[in-house]
């Protein structure tokens, strides 16, 4: 028991050799950091440069560069230092910042605040805020120098750079839509139609589109629509499945049943052994229908032909009989006149 206490006092001590440097040097380190932020177009954001475990520092010089494509500056406000200096240079997208205070300053909070616009046209994604140097395009990222206390020691914070997280909208990234719904659903011959919506909240668009008719999906059987008798015909044709609609209607005699073995009785299915006679019969009629259609296609072209009364032929003759006539009547008026003139 005594050697068991005696092993884990071991090894509590030796955890505790292990972790105290690290939190210690954790706290210790000077940290510069900047905002992470989330937003939609056109929503107004505000990044802070903050520090923390500030050593005592005299004097800072850098620069937050930033997306002009993304966001569009709007100011630069003071934090918790006493002699400031911001530009913004909007075009290469960066604001410049230079503190320099009479001693050392261990501040810790925000340095400043610089306020955006999130862009109405930007892509959905994230846009960096950066900490660089004071003159960002000759030395990028290099931070050397940029912060100094009055005794000339360096100092190199760890810098936490920042970012806009633009999220998708129905402006910058199109509609989310739900399923489609059907509202009316379409029948063999009527169209249906179907809606879905946006599933952002601030939207309420709604898109509405027909579904094309199903068609008629007619069985192979034939069904007796009327019975044969000795006087008049009977009538059978396919029906469609879904609806009353019926195609290749068929005339039938008395005898095709008794032929064929096939029981007239209205709604009486026909059975299969019978519907190739059907078929011809109907490919019967067809001709026929055809023949007779050829028919009084050839009667009505003839009897236009002869009716047509305004046709070319008829008109030079009108008009040449038309303009003898006006000849004639104007040699008589001529020699009434001449005959006038004489006596
Ligand atoms: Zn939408
Ligand atoms: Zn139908």
């Amino acid at each position: 028991m005594k050697s068991l206490i005696l092993k884990l006092g071991v090894v509590l001590f030796a955890l505790s050799i292990i972790v105290s440097p690290i939190t210690a040097a954790a706290k210790e380190e000077p940290t510069v950091s900047v905002s992470k932020v989330t937003a939609v177009a056109e929503d107004e954001i505000i990044i802070n440069i903050d520090i923390s475990n500030n050593p005592g520092i005299q004097a800072m010089s850098f620069t937050v560069s930033y997306d002009p494509a993304a966001v569009t500056y709007v100011k630069t406000t003071r934090g918790g230092l006493s002699d400031y200096m911001f530009a913004n240079h909007s075009e290469d997208g960066y604001v410049s910042f230079v503190n320099c205070e009479s001693t050392n300053i261990s501040y810790n909070g925000t340095i400043f605040s610089i306020t955006f616009t999130v862009n109405q046209d930007v892509a959905p994604g994230e846009y960096a805020f950066k900490i660089q140097n004071i003159n960002p395009q000759k030395n990028g990222d290099s931070l050397k120098g940029c912060f100094a206390n009055k005794e000339h020691t360096p100092i190199n914070p760890i810098i936490k750079n920042g970012s806009v997280t633009i999220g998708e909208t129905c402006a910058n990234s199109g509609h989310k839509f739900s399923s489609w719904q059907e509202t009316l659903k379409p029948s063999c011959e009527e169209k249906g139609a179907k809606t879905r919506s946006c599933t952002r909240e601030y939207c309420g668009h709604t898109e509405l589109e027909e579904i094309a008719a199903v068609g008629h999906d007619f069985a192979d059987e034939w069904t007796i629509d009327k019975t044969a008798t000795a006087e008049s015909q009977g009538i059978m044709s396919r029906h469609c499945k879904s609806c009353s609609a019926t195609k290749d209607e068929t005339y039938f005699d008395l005898e095709i049943s008794e032929e064929n073995n096939f029981e007239n009785v209205q709604d009486q299915i026909v059975p299969p052994e019978s519907w190739d006679v059907l078929e011809e019969i109907i490919e019967e009629e067809k001709r026929e229908e055809a023949a007779k259609e050829e028919e009084q296609k050839a009667s009505s072209d003839n009897k236009s032909s002869d009716s047509d009364f305004f046709s070319t032929r008829n008109i030079i003759i009108i008009c040449i009989c038309a303009t003898a006539l006006a000849l004639i009547s104007a040699i008589i008026i001529f020699s009434i006149i001449k005959k006038g003139k004489k006596k």
